[in-house]
């Protein structure tokens, strides 16, 4: 008889973005009129920037040709874009990597998921709490045992270091879906937490094109040491609008080191090329010259004036909620605002008064994790005007 992996039916059912559709959906059934705004969705809205455009043109132009067709390519991507990767991302803020330690990706989804499989079962985990549900996830289909790390406004949603030592340490920063992102300081305390204890932090950088504050670092490897204790994972998707595209990359350093069952330490970056020679062939050639073009400083031009209009509506949800009296986080260095609700109304019971008293959908947090309960998230990924009125129409509710 077929075995099914028990641990698929250990996780809870996914139901918060599903969920929200069906409350939203019932509400627009019953009020057909209504104009509901919807605030709770974290994707980024188009159109695409002028040079990325042209790129993927002209990445379509080169397959229509035999000269610059392109078929299989190298499974951790092209040398030109891991070499554009180090000189763009990496090189300016004296972070050396060779090409070898850079692995373009279909997104950070992918590789956050997939890189369980290389460390060992047995391996603790730690994940903070509210968090981006695909960490405890997918470590929950890996069968691993996982200790939550609360994030709260009392520890500036900044975890405590675990006193239960795990093998894995997840973190993301700026984060999802807090908003709120970690300091020098801060990230400093878990790299050195991280290397004095033989962990290894999986570090979640898909938002780092909003940090805006000069205290937070860019990159996990502006912190001395992290070389040897990080993997850091980065996203084209909110950078420059690529989550239907489709493009991110995994740096894993040469220093990064695991035990394996016999005592020895060994580099994992040549084990996760193996696993991604296996099981992965390659990112499509299209996306990744899309992503190239987003590496120069036109692309950068361009992909930052679409960021600057998700930092203005950022600004306004953040301000007209504290006008209101709302406590609120994030917002600076992330698309997200994370608010606690009023009168200790629970995630839930605010989301379905917010949509019909104000028509407006928000995220609960409760459905990031325990420690969610009683905060929702808005999204700043809207259009300005859009916004506007959602924050307006909030405002009246409670003038009412
Ligand atoms: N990490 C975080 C924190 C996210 O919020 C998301 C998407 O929303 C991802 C990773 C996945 O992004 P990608 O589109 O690159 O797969």
């Amino acid at each position: 008889m077929i075995k099914v992996n028990d641990n698929f039916l250990k996780l809870k059912e996914s139901y918060l973005f599903t969920e929200i559709v069906n409350r939203t959906r019932a509400y627009q059934r019953t009020h057909p009129e209504a104009e509901v705004i919807k605030l709770g969705v974290g994707d980024v809205r188009g159109p695409l920037a002028p040079v990325v455009i042209e790129a993927l043109h002209k990445a379509v132009d080169d397959l229509a040709t035999t000269e610059r067709f392109h078929g299989y390519g190298l499974e951790n991507g092209p040398e030109w874009l891991r070499q554009a990767v180090i000189a763009f991302d990496y090189q300016p803020k004296g972070i050396h990597f060779t090409a070898e330690e850079i692995f373009i990706s279909d997104g950070a989804g992918s590789d956050l998921g997939n890189l369980p499989e290389i460390l060992g079962h047995d391996n603790l985990v730690a994940i903070t709490d509210p968090v981006y549900p695909a960490y405890v996830d997918t470590q929950m289909m890996a069968g691993r045992s996982i200790i939550m790390l609360p994030c709260t406004p009392e520890n500036d949603f900044c975890p405590e270091l675990p006193e239960e030592v795990p093998a894995i340490i997840y973190l993301c920063s700026p984060n999802n879906p807090t908003g709120t992102a970690m300091t020098r300081t801060q990230l400093t305390r878990f790299v050195d937490y991280a290397r004095n204890n033989h962990s290894l932090i999986i570090f979640d950088g898909a938002y780092e094109a909003f940090i805006q504050d000069e205290d937070v670092p860019h990159s996990i490897y502006e912190i001395d040491g992290a070389k040897e204790c990080a993997i850091e994972i980065r996203s084209f998707s909110k950078t420059a609008g690529f989550t239907g595209v489709r493009c991110g990359y995994t740096v894993v350093p040469n220093e990064v080191k695991a035990q394996a069952s016999d005592g020895t330490l060994v580099p994992l970056n040549p084990i996760w090329l193996r696993r991604v020679c296996t099981k992965y062939n390659g990112t499509s050639y299209i996306a990744e010259r899309g992503a190239e073009a987003v590496l120069t400083p036109e692309g950068y031009t361009q992909t930052r004036a679409q960021i600057a209009v998700y930092h203005a509506n950022a600004e306004v949800i953040m301000n007209g909620l504290k006008t209101l009296g709302y406590e609120v986080y994030g917002g600076i260095n992330s698309p997200y605002i994370w608010m606690r609700t009023p009168d200790n109304m629970g995630s839930w019971e605010f989301f379905d008064y917010l949509l019909n008293e104000a028509q407006v959908v928000c995220t609960p947090g409760v459905g990031f994790g325990q420690k969610g309960e009683g905060f929702v998230r808005f999204s700043a990924f809207g259009d300005p005007n859009t916004i506007l009125k959602a924050v307006e129409r909030i405002k009246l509710l409670q003038k009412a």
